[in-house]
This record gives structure tokens, C-alpha cells and sequence, in this order.
């Protein structure tokens, strides 16, 4: 059996892994010549980590992985601490650590595990269409590719979605843009063994440690979509949103680069239920695209890509009841997490104003209870518990 596997982002490379590992041929076919992830870095919660162990890839993602031994909210302004807590009362719930990595890093990890030789670069799919017995995808310097499935990691922007769906969905804006990037590990900025995070005006600024004394920090502000991006205003363009915030802040938007920090409009998808077309599965930001706002998309093309191996290697009853197998069991995981993802957006960033007023209060009397209680809820629901 071969798989023909559309994408060589997180969602593609771990379907590929997952897929050989299940013991199917496979072949994967990626648009770019050269893979740049979009964004700095990723956390990838116990709930990813735990499908990349069991696809063979613990230790070198531990290697890659920060310390995020802490967890802390400040207040924009005075920079004060409103809670802080360990994070090993999650650990030692779920049974695994959560690491945030660069994902160029990350990236790597999986391409190169899968064999970089074995990936057919510069190769764009423009259609696919399938009979009883295969699939065929086209790409666009004309060549093809034949399987007896094919999925579609294809991303957020899927072509293979419209073919499966048999209509175009359109991205809805979340009402913000986040700039992210990496810098070297300072503490007068935060500890290095925590995911500090400010907040204030509906804005926040985040820090998570990843390996090698950097941070991963972030910046997220409510905006219209469409604005102008230009590098060259990039730090006073921080610098005017974020007006008054505590000193570490300041000195974050001093040390970080202009030239390797991404600006992103943030969107996510609504939820359909329809993953699978016969022989054709869509996996990870092609199935569900979801907000960044509980780090999950990544971490949910990963438990994708585990569950179609498992499902298509005790298939008895053909590819395609397999694939409908697979969709069944990701379809209300996916949906769940999409819309976690969108209120906790709606509360960070202000949607209603008092909701998140009501939010900074409740943080000066968080223990850390209530907010890993969500955390483990979250992770628990993934494939491995
Ligand atoms: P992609 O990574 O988009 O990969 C799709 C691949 O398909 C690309 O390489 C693309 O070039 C290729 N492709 C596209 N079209 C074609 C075509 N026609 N033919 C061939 N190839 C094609 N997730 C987490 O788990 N934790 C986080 O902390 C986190 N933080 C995030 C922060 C930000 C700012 C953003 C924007 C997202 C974040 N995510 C996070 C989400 C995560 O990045 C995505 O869910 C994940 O990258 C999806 O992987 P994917 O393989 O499905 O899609």
C-alpha cells in the first residue's frame, strides 16, 4: 500500500513517519524548495510530545525542548507578578513534559528523520482525482504521482480541501496580529525556566525558553486586517503599541530582530466534519486551522497523523472505511480544540472588554489550579491520554 502525502509541514512529515512506521510505502510532495516555517517556534504540549515519542523521536526533541519548569502572568504596566506557579503539577498528571522548540528546529527533527533525500521538493499539487482502485495527484511543472491514498497536509490554505469539501471555506480573521521571534535568554527580561507572559489593554507579550538560551517570545496586539507590514517600522511600530508597559518589555522590543521577527494575522476556520473523500484524507491545518491561543495546532496534526496509522494498519475493511474510521475519531477532538482555541482568544484579546477585565482580576487569586486543570483537559483528550 502507498500513501502519496501532500505537504512537509508538521502534519505531513509526522503522517509520513506515522505511516511507515505502520509498515505503507510512502511518498511525500511539497510545494517551496526550500522549507521556512512560518513562525519562530512552537509548544508543543505532553499531548504532541507524547505522539512524537511514539513515533521514535523522544530524545531529540528533548534535546530541542526548553525548560518551562514555571509559569507566570504580569501585569502590563508595573511589570508585578499577578500569579505564578510550577508546572510540575501538570507534568505529573499528564506524564510528560510540554516543550517549546524553534521550529526550524522542530522542522528538521522531522525531515530529517524521515529522510530529506526521500522528500520530492518544489512540487505543487494543483489537482487530485481518484477511481476505485487509486489516486492521482497532478503538480504544477505537470508531473504526477500515483497511491492507493493520498493525504492532504497541505496546510491552511489546502487545495486538496476544496476537492474533499467540494466547496471553498473561507479563513476567518481572529481580530489580532502576533509578531514572534527568538532572542538570547536575558533575565532581566524573565526567569529562563519559565513561560512568562504580561498582559494589559487586551494586548499580551509572552516569553517561553526553547534550547540553546533563547527565548521564544511573542507579541500579540487587537488590529484591523490589512494593515501595512514594513520591517523597517517594526520595533517603533512595537514601541507605540505597547506604550507604557513594564521595563522588560521595553527592553525585549530593544533586543529583538526586525529581520527575523514574523508578523502574522491570526486565523482560524470554522469547524466542518467532513475530513475524508474516498481514497483522500486532509490532515492537520488543512482538516482544522485553528488559533495559536492554546498552542494546539501543531500538537493536533501530530495526533492526526498517529491516529490515521493506527486506524489504516487494522483496516479490514478497505482504505476508505479506514479513512472514515480516521475522520470519525478526529473530527469532535479537532472541533474541541478549535473552539477552546477561539474563547480563550476572545478573553486575551479583549473581545468584551469586561470579560477580559474580569479575567486580570481573577489572575491575582490563580493558584495555578484552575489554569492546568484546563491544560490536562485538554491534553488528556488526545490519543494517548
Ligand atoms: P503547514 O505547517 O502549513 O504545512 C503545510 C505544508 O504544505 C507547507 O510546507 C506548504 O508549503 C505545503 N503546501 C501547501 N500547499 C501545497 C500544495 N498545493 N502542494 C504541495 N505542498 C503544499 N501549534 C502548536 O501546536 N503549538 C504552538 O505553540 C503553536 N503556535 C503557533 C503560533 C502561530 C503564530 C501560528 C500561526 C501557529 C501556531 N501553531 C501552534 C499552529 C501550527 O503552526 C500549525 O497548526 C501547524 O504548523 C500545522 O501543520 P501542517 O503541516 O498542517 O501545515
Amino acid at each position: 500500500m502507498k500513501a502519496i502525502v501532500i505537504g512537509a509541514g508538521i502534519g505531513g512529515m509526522s503522517a509520513a513517519i506515522a505511516l511507515e512506521k505502520a509498515g505503507f510505502d510512502t511518498a511525500v510532495f511539497e510545494a517551496v524548495k526550500e522549507m521556512k516555517p512560518v513562525g519562530a517556534a512552537i509548544s508543543i504540549w505532553p499531548n504532541g510530545v507524547k505522539c512524537i515519542n511514539a513515533l521514535g523521536m523522544k530524545e531529540p526533541l528533548r534535546a530541542l525542548g526548553g525548560n518551562m519548569a514555571f509559569m507566570a502572568y504580569n501585569d502590563a504596566h508595573s511589570g508585578s507578578t499577578l500569579t505564578r506557579f510550577s508546572m510540575e503539577p501538570l507534568v505529573q498528571q499528564v506524564g510528560e513534559y510540554p516543550y517549546p522548540v524553534a521550529r526550524a528546529e522542530l522542522q528538521a527533527m522531522l525531515i530529517d528523520t524521515y529522510g530529506r533525500s526521500r522528500i520530492s521538493f518544489g512540487k505543487r499539487v494543483t489537482q487530485v482525482e481518484q477511481t476505485e482502485h487509486g489516486v492521482t495527484a497532478w503538480f504544477d511543472d505537470g508531473s504526477q504521482a500515483e497511491g492507493d491514498f493520498l493525504i492532504a497536509a497541505d496546510g491552511t490554505h489546502s487545495v486538496i480541501r476544496h476537492y474533499v469539501l467540494g466547496e471553498s471555506i473561507e479563513r476567518r480573521y481572529a481580530g489580532y496580529v502576533n509578531w514572534n521571534g527568538l532572542v538570547t535568554i536575558d533575565e532581566a527580561i524573565a526567569p529562563a525556566d519559565q513561560w512568562t507572559t504580561f498582559v494589559g489593554e487586551g494586548k499580551r507579550v509572552s516569553l517561553m525558553p526553547v534550547s540553546d538560551n533563547r527565548f521564544y517570545f511573542f507579541f500579540d496586539v487587537p488590529l484591523p486586517k490589512g494593515l501595512s507590514e514594513d520591517r523597517a517600522t517594526l520595533k517603533s511600530d512595537l514601541k507605540g503599541y505597547f506604550s507604557g508597559w513594564a521595563e522588560p518589555v521595553q527592553r525585549l522590543i530593544e533586543r529583538l530582530n526586525p529581520e527575523t521577527t514574523n508578523r502574522v494575522e491570526i486565523h482560524d476556520i470554522e469547524p466542518f466534519s467532513r475530513f475524508v473523500k474516498g481514497r483522500v484524507a486532509l490532515l492537520g491545518d488543512a482538516a482544522h486551522s485553528t488559533t495559536p491561543d492554546i498552542g494546539q495546532g501543531g500538537c493536533a496534526a501530530m495526533e492526526d497523523a498517529v491516529v490515521l496509522a493506527q486506524t489504516l494498519a487494522s483496516h479490514s475493511l478497505g482504505i476508505e472505511d479506514a479513512l472514515l474510521r480516521y475522520e470519525s475519531r478526529r473530527v469532535e477532538r479537532t472541533k474541541d480544540l478549535v473552539l477552546k482555541a477561539r474563547k480563550r482568544c476572545d478573553v486575551t484579546h479583549a473581545k468584551d472588554a469586561e470579560v477580559t477585565a474580569a479575567w486580570y482580576a481573577d489572575l491575582k487569586n490563580e493558584t495555578g489550579e484552575r489554569v492546568l486543570a484546563g491544560m490536562c483537559d485538554t491534553i488528556e483528550g488526545g490519543p494517548f491520554g
